[in-house]
């Protein structure tokens, strides 16, 4: 018996982390943090071991950080609410949603314009935080958001409004997730019922696009150069990182497991089986 000896259906580690991703002891030591939500501190309604500690050290250690969400129904009081309860305690302004994201990105692309909204609070309250009108006369945007209740009505009037001019804008293209109960078709499979009715497709402003990282790392007064995006899918948390030019860590407590990191053409910085194996 050999036991250190591979064999052809075990390689050793080092091959493996040669064709694929480094582990954590290859990684750069970052200034700033960026995480995702669901599937890197949270899990549902459950607290993923480590994930509160990981908060504590980065505090611990000074490092700004930001927890992100393609989820665009919360505000961040309600968020930070909801963590509070499971026991993972982070302040409003370290929370970042597409909800907020988008508000910024409206903003900045037409100051005090105006939008027909569907979506909840987290979405109502970031556009009226940044100064826009709701409203259902000649709006400058429809803007599609997360929502527990699709109506047909309010449906039926953002494609008209489409049709006469208004611009299409949807927080995040997901199409489907996490919901209490099960998985929940989302806002990007709403977006296609839209795009499909009026023949215009929608701007998505969350994960993958790097604007949303680019928005966070705005405030945080942070550079991607010395940033970390924490993440638990390849084809947003890590490709958005990447494309925001910024060093990756893949989790594998979310959606991703180890053996499909390789077949993307991008690959993370490391990968590491949680926030608990993350020094900082
Ligand atoms: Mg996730």
């Amino acid at each position: 018996m050999e036991p250190t000896q591979p064999t052809a259906s075990q390689p050793p580690q080092a091959a493996m982390h040669s064709v694929g991703a480094p582990d954590a002891s290859a990684l750069p030591q970052a200034e700033t943090y960026l995480m995702d939500m669901d599937g890197v501190l949270v899990r549902g309604a459950q607290l993923i071991p480590g994930a509160d500690d990981f908060i504590r050290r980065l505090r611990a250690r000074g490092a700004p950080f930001s927890i992100l969400t393609n989820n665009s129904l919360y505000t961040p009081r309600d968020l930070q609410a909801r963590l509070t309860r499971i026991g993972l305690h982070v302040a409003e302004s370290e929370l970042f949603t597409s909800a907020m994201a988008t508000a910024q990105f409206l903003h900045t692309q037409k100051p005090g314009g105006s939008a027909y909204v569907i979506g909840e609070a987290g979405l109502t309250t970031a556009l009226h935080d940044v100064g826009y009108v709701l409203t259902d006369v000649r709006p400058d945007y429809v803007v599609l958001g997360e929502t527990l209740s699709y109506s047909f009505v309010r449906l039926t009037q953002a494609v008209r409004l489409i049709l006469e001019g208004s611009r299409f804008i949807a927080t995040n293209p997901d199409v489907i997730g996490p919901a209490d109960g099960g998985l929940a078709p989302a806002t990007g499979a709403v977006a296609a019922l839209v795009a499909e009715a009026t023949g215009v497709k929608p701007y998505f402003v969350g994960k993958p696009n790097p604007l949303m990282m680019r928005s966070a790392l705005r405030r945080l007064n942070a550079h991607s150069e010395s940033s970390i995006m924490i993440g638990d899918r390849m084809d947003t948390d890590i490709v958005a990182g990447t494309e925001a030019g910024m060093a990756t860590i893949l989790v594998l407590t979310g959606v991703t497991a180890r053996e499909q990191v390789n077949r993307f053409p991008y690959r993370p910085t490391a990968v590491v089986e949680s926030v608990a194996h993350i020094t900082v």
